[in-house]
């Protein structure tokens, strides 16, 4: 290395490699003036200045830093009379291009061969670049933390040792937890055991085979309510290229309500509350089958009530709106659970009878028939009395599908209607 004594400017070999290095390099005096400068340091001083320029000058004869000189001044003198070594940040303004520029100084006392300090030697890597890539890098961060802590969803990355690297503010709500006390946590600490082993299965297979997924979860939140939730997961390879996986989740529990109740009302016949035609057909489909497989007894009868027209012609349709109400509780009354009692049409009933055998349904819809005749649904006509017609089928083994039983037991009710009504009557088997 030059020293004070053995100037570099004698050593051609030690000024080139000095020029080289990529950082400003340059010794002083005790009172601060250069006793050497490689050509970075020239160039920063002045355009064309050759080193005979500035030997026993100072920095700030050549650059205005303007109060920065004094943060300067005295760091040299901790070096100089202290024989300190300084590292740190420095920032100068350079008047000649009008800008900032950082550097990473180190400034270390020159020593003679007894020890005493005889200057400074100083070594500057200009670090500007690299700061203002910092500075967009942290801009970036808050810009996307600011993001993600207010999109509304839940947002984490979840490593393949099944612990949580970021959860945004939403899904620290929901595990009731600070976002720094869900880093680094595995799943099963924050989630029932059993809701958090479903995930990771899920998971699994995605990190496994680098798929996406997405479709709708269910969790009990802190606060233990149940909530429904759309979930995209990614599979990203984290900040150190292990693979990873990125949650996206949005809060559907309104939405997921009002769907179930839509699928309510879809299959709801809304003046009863029973089970509309397309209900009872799905339910008649299911339990057809099933009752095949297992080969097990399935009954149903077909209802329609006599001569309603009459009814809504002489008290209004208020009443018989009521009367068909009315007529819907007086089945339910008669029926088990696993009974399906649907409104199929105006005055028209359906019942399916599970596990249920001819003679059975015959006897439940006798039951039914009897009620009804000798019910008085409406207060204000106490006078008003209904009958209705029943037609029994049992399912049998040649059925091949539901429609052929439906078909007899609306035959049956026919001949009901046809016999007088106010009666119940049986379809011939198949
Ligand atoms: P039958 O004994 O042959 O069954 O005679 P009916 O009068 O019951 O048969 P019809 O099919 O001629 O009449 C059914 C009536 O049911 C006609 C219609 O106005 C009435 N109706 C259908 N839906 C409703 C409803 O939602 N409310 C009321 N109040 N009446 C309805
Ligand atoms: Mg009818
Ligand atoms: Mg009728």
């Amino acid at each position: 290395m030059p020293d004070a004594a053995q100037p570099p400017e004698t050593n051609a070999a030690y000024r080139q490699l000095l020029d080289e290095v990529g950082a400003f390099v340059y010794t002083t005096d005790l009172a601060g003036r250069y006793t050497y400068a490689n050509q970075l340091v020239l160039d920063l001083l002045g355009n064309g200045l050759r080193l005979q320029d500035v030997l026993g000058k100072s920095f700030t004869d050549f650059v205005d830093i303007g109060e920065a000189g004094d943060t300067l001044r005295k760091t040299d003198r901790r070096v100089l009379e202290l024989g300190e070594t300084i590292a740190r940040e420095e920032t100068n303004y350079i008047h000649a291009t009008g800008e900032s520029r950082s550097y990473w100084s180190i400034k270390k006392p020159l020593r003679d061969a007894s020890g005493a300090i005889v200057g400074m030697i100083g070594i500057s890597h200009d670090i500007t670049e690299k700061k203002q890539l910092e500075d967009r890098v942290r801009k970036q961060k808050e810009l996307l933390d600011t993001v993600l802590d207010n999109v509304h969803g839940l947002v984490y990355v979840k490593g393949a040792d099944r612990r949580f690297l970021y959860a945004n503010r939403h899904l620290a709500q929901v595990f009731g937890r600070p976002v720094g006390d869900i880093i680094g946590r595995l799943d099963s600490e924050l989630m029932p055991r059993e809701a958090a082993d479903a995930f990771w299965e899920k998971d699994l297979h995605m990190l496994a085979t680098g798929e996406r997924y997405a479709g709708e979860e269910s969790l009990i939140d802190a606060q233990g309510r149940l909530r429904h939730y759309w979930s995209v997961v990614v599979p990203w390879p984290d900040f150190n290229g292990s693979p990873a996986l990125i949650g996206l989740v949005t809060d559907i529990t309104e939405l997921h309500a009002l769907k179930e109740e839509l699928q309510r009302q879809v299959r709801t016949d809304s003046l009863t509350g029973l089970a509309n035609r397309r209900s009872f057909q799905e339910r008649a489909e299911s339990e057809f089958a099933r009752s095949r497989r297992h080969g097990t007894p399935l009954a149903m009868v077909s209802i329609d009530i006599d001569h309603f027209k009459q009814i809504n012609d002489r008290y209004g349709h208020p009443v018989g709106d009521l009367v068909l109400r009315d007529f819907a509780v007086c089945c339910q009354q008669a029926l088990r659970e696993e009974d399906v009692c649907a409104r199929t049409g105006g005055e028209e009933f359906c019942l399916l009878l599970p596990e249920t055998g001819r003679d059975d349904a015959v006897a439940i819809a006798e039951r039914i028939r009897a009620m009804t005749a000798a019910c008085h649904p409406c207060q204000e006509h106490p006078e008003l009395q209904i009958t209705a017609s029943f037609g029994v089928a049992a399912m049998a083994q040649a059925d091949p599908q539901f429609g052929n039983l439906f078909a007899r037991a609306d035959r049956a009710l026919y001949v009901a209607k046809e016999q007088g009504r106010n009666r119940v009557a049986v379809a011939a088997s198949a």
